[in-house]
């Protein structure tokens, strides 16, 4: 519980970001505290442990998910597999393209990164309409893996984007 408060102190939230009407929630003032980021990758790691034991592969969303996905996936000693916008990634693809509030846009991940049949957890740093990590569900299983868990830091609980991922998913803090 402390640890988790300290995080959440760490927080900072800026109004009208990056446009009117938003309050956006950033999160890199906590890596400015060497142990308030080790408080947070402990609370990710317990999750993951207890949520997924057996997990085969951490998998981070661009850009974020970077973050932490690849320093937790190194203490559980399984592989790390980004999911990037489209035109990133070299190689033979897979693709999966999602709405957005205006437009859309296309995620990819390389063939052969993630195995058919893994267990999968997928990391990112926020949850708001469910659009984004949906649509990394969707990828990993084109893949032919299994999304254990989807685990998020911050969920806006107001956006509901909850309802829109069909897979079990822990967030640390609600907003
Ligand atoms: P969604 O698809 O759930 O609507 O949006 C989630 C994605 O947008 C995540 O990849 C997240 O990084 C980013 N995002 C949206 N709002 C915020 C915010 O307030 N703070 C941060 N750090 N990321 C946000």
């Amino acid at each position: 519980a402390d640890k988790l408060a300290r995080v959440k102190d760490a927080l900072k939230s800026f109004p009208d970001f990056p446009k009117p009407g938003i309050l956006f929630r950033d999160i890199f003032p906590l890596f400015r505290d060497p142990s308030v980021f080790n408080d947070l990758i402990d609370l990710l790691y317990d999750t993951i442990k207890e949520s997924s034991p057996g997990v085969q592969c951490i998998v981070g969303l661009e850009s974020r998910g970077f973050l932490f996905g690849p320093l937790l996936a190194q203490k559980l000693g399984v592989p790390f597999v980004p999911i990037r916008k489209k035109g990133k990634l070299p190689g033979d693809l897979v693709s999966v393209t999602y709405d957005l509030e205006y437009g859309s846009d296309t995620f990819e991940a390389q063939k052969g990164s993630i195995l058919s049949g893994q267990k999968v957890v997928i990391i990112d740093d926020l949850l708001a309409t469910g659009g984004t990590m949906k649509a990394a569900c969707d990828l990993v299983e084109q893949l032919g893996a299994k999304v254990d868990l989807c685990l998020v830091v911050i969920e806006l609980a107001d956006l509901e984007g909850r309802k829109k991922i069909p897979k079990p998913l822990k967030t640390l803090i609600t907003f």
